[in-house]
């Protein structure tokens, strides 16, 4: 390909350029579950891209739905109009959103859609006499977006710290990290001292200045893989009621079905106040984002011209008809193809090949995760959950190869994960799982310690 000698001219997402050129991955096809190099080279998309080609490559019908559309209408201008597709995701959306969502708004990515969330938070309270509701809590380790705003809630260390000072009001919690507890606890013992702990944030920031919380259900990023304990959502739930706190939880990862539900908050049995969403939403085929609100929020949004209330915010490109008929091809066949099902179903497959792995890699320390969200953590001595030292990164061992053998999948320092597409069959499962075994065997050796 007579193009390679640009790449370094062309920024990557977190990219040292000069050392993607060493070794660039250059897509040039993908069908189902499988992408092809400009080499030629196969590889399963184990990571379904970054959590959005759910619904595989080449997916006839969404392709079909957006040719149609483009030939019909490419763009509506959001600042005075809206499409029929628009309408029409709008109302599918409606039937499967998480409890008393009763409006939404498009938006075109998932950074779009965390700021929105605050940014919706933050007129509420003023709208409804509260207008020192303003700071929002967020946790250490999660990820939002790289925008100035989602970048303030964001809470890992490596990602934000070259843009500080960001943005005045985000106040920073520890993640309910359970497999290394920041308070040196144990569940269920623990009384859940880190949901605790927000409210007692709460209490000592004033709860007359504190606006919204935002939380992933699970969070995975280059921070960590955090899976919370059954219970720590619900309780959020009740604090935030408590103290009249809009809960936000970006689902931009866990949203359309990736933990075997459609939404995150029906896994976790507790509903947020505004859901940011996208990723899977249109499979991949456009960028596709919303924020879900619920009733008692959206209703301080409506009044009389003079009123001032609408919300002030748009972007471009947010609800292009193009893009919503992508949301519309997907999430049919998400509902009517129960994929949503397939993913509960293989998700349950792949935890079971992981803990089976876990028997025979002494690398793995924990298994965890939910549906089709599931990983390891990678530890120097399983027994008493050491690290390997920080410039070790097993997780990265792992990584190249499992490239070298045909798997994409996301690996962070010392953990491994799949969010391969909802998908994926049975056997794709075990083929993933078994490329995986054979790249632990190659980092315990390594590593020396098989
Ligand atoms: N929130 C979460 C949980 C994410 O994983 C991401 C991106 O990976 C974002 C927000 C930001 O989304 P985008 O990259 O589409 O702006």
């Amino acid at each position: 390909m007579k193009s390679r000698n640009v790449i370094p001219s062309l920024f990557l997402d977190f990219m040292q350029m000069q050392e993607f050129a060493k070794n660039p991955l250059i897509f040039t096809e993908g069908r189902g579950i499988r992408l092809t190099d400009s080499d030629g080279k196969k590889y399963i998309d184990g990571l379904s891209g970054v959590f959005v080609t759910s619904l595989g490559h080449g997916n006839a019908a969404i392709v079909e739905a957006m040719s149609s559309q483009l030939r019909r209408l490419a763009f509506a201008p959001p600042l005075h109009s809206t499409s029929g597709p628009a309408l029409d995701l709008t109302q599918m959306l409606l039937k499967i959103a998480p409890e008393g969502v009763t409006a939404l708004k498009f938006l075109s990515g998932g950074s779009e859609a965390t700021e929105a969330a605050m940014k919706l938070a933050r007129q509420y309270h003023q709208q409804t006499g509260n207008p020192r509701k303003y700071k929002i809590i967020s946790r250490y380790g999660a990820y939002h977006g790289g925008t100035m705003g989602a970048l303030s809630a964001g809470g890992g260390r490596e990602r934000k710290s070259v843009y500080e000072p960001l943005g005045v009001g985000f106040i920073h919690v520890h993640p309910p990290y359970c497999y290394r507890c920041p308070f040196d606890q144990s569940y269920p013992s623990c009384g859940r001292t880190c949901v605790e702990l927000i409210e007692r944030t709460i209490e000592a920031e004033d709860p007359a200045t504190v606006g919204a919380v935002i939380v992933e259900p699970i969070s995975i990023s280059s921070a960590g893989f955090v899976v919370p304990p059954p219970d720590y959502l619900p309780r959020l739930r009740e604090i935030c009621d408590r103290h009249n706190i809009v809960l936000i939880y970006d689902e931009i990862i866990t949203g359309f079905g990736r933990l075997g539900t459609m939404f995150g908050s029906e896994y976790f049995k507790a509903p947020p106040d505004i859901t940011a969403c996208g990723k899977g939403m249109s499979g991949g085929y456009a960028p596709l984002a919303a924020i879900l609100i619920r009733d008692r929020i959206a209703s301080a949004f409506y009044g009389e011209s003079e009123d001032n209330v609408q919300f002030h915010h748009g972007h471009t490109y947010a609800g292009n008809p193009v893009a919503c008929a992508a949301g519309i091809a997907a999430v049919t066949q998400l509902v009517e193809d129960d994929v949503v099902g397939n993913a509960r179903l293989q998700g349950e497959r792949l935890r079971l090949r992981l803990v089976e792995l876990a028997e025979r890699f002494p690398i793995i320390g924990d298994v965890r995760g939910a549906g089709l969200l599931q990983g390891v953590e990678l530890v120097k001595n399983r027994a008493t959950r050491e690290r390997f030292p920080a410039a070790t990164r097993p997780g990265k061992i792992v990584e190249r190869e499992a490239r070298a053998r045909g798997l994409l999948f996301r690996c962070g320092n010392d953990f491994a994960a799949f969010a391969p597409p909802l998908i994926s069959t049975a056997e794709e499962i075990d083929e993933m799982v078994g490329i995986l075994a054979e790249s632990l065997a190659v980092a315990e050796r390594e590593l020396g310690m098989a």
